[in-house]
This record gives structure tokens, sequence and C-alpha cells, in this order.
């Protein structure tokens, strides 16, 4: 495996990273039920740092990755005040930017382009391609304040819904309808049905994939972004890789475990791509370092080698070894 710059400097970066030797366990993997040979890995709350430890399965067999005992109340690792799927506007000139930057980025033009690579709104991007119709039924499941929503009716589409459970109340906008609860409190039928980064913090995975399947339109699609163990990242920083977000992260599938679980729920993979950010690589650092993600810190790492890690991203993402993928699912 090597570098497109030619030099090997993404195996130098794992030899230099990968130092972990987990303890086995005969603990059941929850996905595929191997009991053997899987390893336990202990990780860090780290996005504010409370540093409480948690215990991960890696299973041998399906390669996911998964929270061992769910704690009874996780609504406290959630801050309704801080949460970042619940803050997502930012300040005034931001905000603007970020309209500015979401209706530029389709289209041929170099602009657009340049948009796309230096600014992405990756998951933006990825509902485009889903849903070319602007009369596309769309459901985004675990929609945080609905912020890519109100992108997607930026560019044209009216006939959105979201639901989450986070959400203070329920509301309706032009072209716009976000409900608070949980998946199977939703009716209708819809074209889209999304998961963007939602799906990993929901405990029962086949349940709620076979509810969306019941809520799919003929001819509808899934489509789940997710963190994958599968990744450079897990591999080379292991219990500091920023995705374990532990505990709120309770499922990092493998490429193997979300076609498990989609196959349960009467679903098959039709395409699986990686959409990894150099994040990956700078927040990663930054836990290795001891560093909360909420520091004040997060702008010295993410600038001291983005050139780097944007490119690695890039490798990464080409080699299917991002540690973020974006799986298509269509009824079996
Ligand atoms: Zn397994």
């Amino acid at each position: 495996m090597r570098y497109s710059g030619g030099t090997s400097l993404c195996s130098e970066f794992i030899t230099e990273n990968a130092m972990f030797n987990y303890p086995v366990t005969a603990r059941l993997c929850s996905i595929c039920r191997n009991d053997s040979s899987n390893r336990i890995i202990q990780a860090s709350e780290m996005m504010y740092g409370t540093k409480e430890s948690f215990a991960y399965l890696h299973c041998a067999a399906c390669g996911v990755v998964h929270l061992l005992d769910i704690p009874a109340d996780m609504s406290r690792f959630y801050p309704a005040q801080s949460y970042y799927s619940f803050h997502t506007a930012g300040y005034r000139l931001r905000a603007t930017m970020k309209r500015w930057r979401d209706t530029l980025q389709e289209g041929s033009t170099p602009a657009a382009g340049w948009i796309r690579r230096r600014l992405p709104n990756v998951a933006l991007s990825a509902m485009t391609l889903a849903a070319p119709s602007r009369s596309t039924r769309v459901l985004d499941v675990g929609c945080g304040d609905g912020a890519l929503l109100r992108s997607m009716a930026l560019l044209g589409y009216k006939q959105l819904t979201g639901v989450d459970p986070l959400l203070t109340a329920a509301s309706q906008e032009s072209g716009i309808r976000l409900l608070k609860g949980r998946l199977d409190i939703v009716q209708g039928q819809f074209d889209l049905i999304s998961f963007h980064h939602s799906l990993e913090h929901i405990p029962d995975q086949v349940e709620t994939l076979r509810q969306a399947a019941e809520r799919l339109a003929p001819g509808g699609i899934v489509l789940v972004r997710i963190p994958t163990s599968d990744s450079l990242a897990f591999t080379a920083y292991g219990p500091n890789w920023v995705q374990l977000d532990a505990p709120r992260h309770l499922y990092l599938h493998s490429h193997r475990s979300i076609a498990h679980v989609a196959a349960q729920a009467g679903l098959s993979v039709r395409e699986l791509l990686c959409d990894s950010q150099p994040m990956q690589f700078w927040a990663s650092d930054m836990y290795c370092a001891g560093v909360p993600l909420m520091s004040p810190a997060a702008r010295a790492f993410k600038r001291r080698h983005l050139r780097r890690y944007r490119e690695m991203s890039h490798w990464a993402n080409e080699q299917l070894r991002g540690d973020q993928i974006v799986v298509t699912l269509v009824p079996a």
C-alpha cells in the first residue's frame, strides 16, 4: 500500500502510530455473534474531555467495533447547550458563507469545483447525487437542527422531512417538516431515506434499518454516511481515533459488518464510497496529546498539517481506507 505521491508516507504513518496490543475477550460480537479472538479497546470521552473510560469490542470476524455496555442514561453525553448537531448556524457571517457555499457548489464552473474541493459540504453533495430530482421525497433520520434539509431547500428541494429525538419540538417551515422522535413515529413513503452520522448513535441497528426499508417508496434508496473501522485512521490511532467518540458512537462498522446488518434488514449494498476528511488525522492527533476536541487548541491542530492531511484523506478515500463511508442500500 503506497501513497499516491510516490512515497511511503502512509505506511510510515501507520508504523509510527500503531503500537497497540489489545487484550482478547470472550465477549460476543453483537453484530455477528462471533466469540473467538475478539479484542477489547478502552477509549476515553474526549469531545468534552471528561476522560471517562469505555470498553469497545473489536470483532475478529466481521470487523465491527462496538461499545460493550451502553450507559443507561446517555442524555448526559449530549449536552443541549453545545452538542454540534444543534449548533450548526454559528455566527451570522459564517452562516451567510455556508449558504453561499451550498448554493454555489453545484455546477461545472471552476468556482464550483474550487468550493467542492476546499469548502466541501460532503453531506449535501451525497444528497444531491442521490436525489437529482427536486421532487424527491426525502427523510433525514437524526437530522439535528435540520441544517442539511435547509441547504437542500435552498437548492429547490420541496418535500423534506427530518426526525430527531433531540429536537425541542416539531416544526414546519417552507418545504421542511421536522419531527421530534425516532424513526418509528414517521408516517409515509420516501424516495431517499438518509442517515448522516446518526446510525452509529442508535442501539438497534437492524430494527432501525428495517424501519427505513418499510418506508421506502418503490425505487427508493437508503443512504448511510457513517464512520468505519476499515480505515487508515483507526489502524493508526486505535483508541485515540476521533471517530470512536466514546461513548456516543455505539457502532463503528467495517465494510463487511454494515453489509451484514443491512442484509438482516432486507437491504443490500448497491455502492460503498469513502468521504473522509482531514479531521480524521488532526483531531486524532489532539486525542493522542490528551487535548479535547472542544478545546480552543483545535484551530492550531487543524492548521498544523492540513495540506498533508488533506492529501492523505484523498488518497485514503481512493483506496477505500478513509474513515467515513457513504453506503447506498436498496431492497434485497
Ligand atoms: Zn462480528
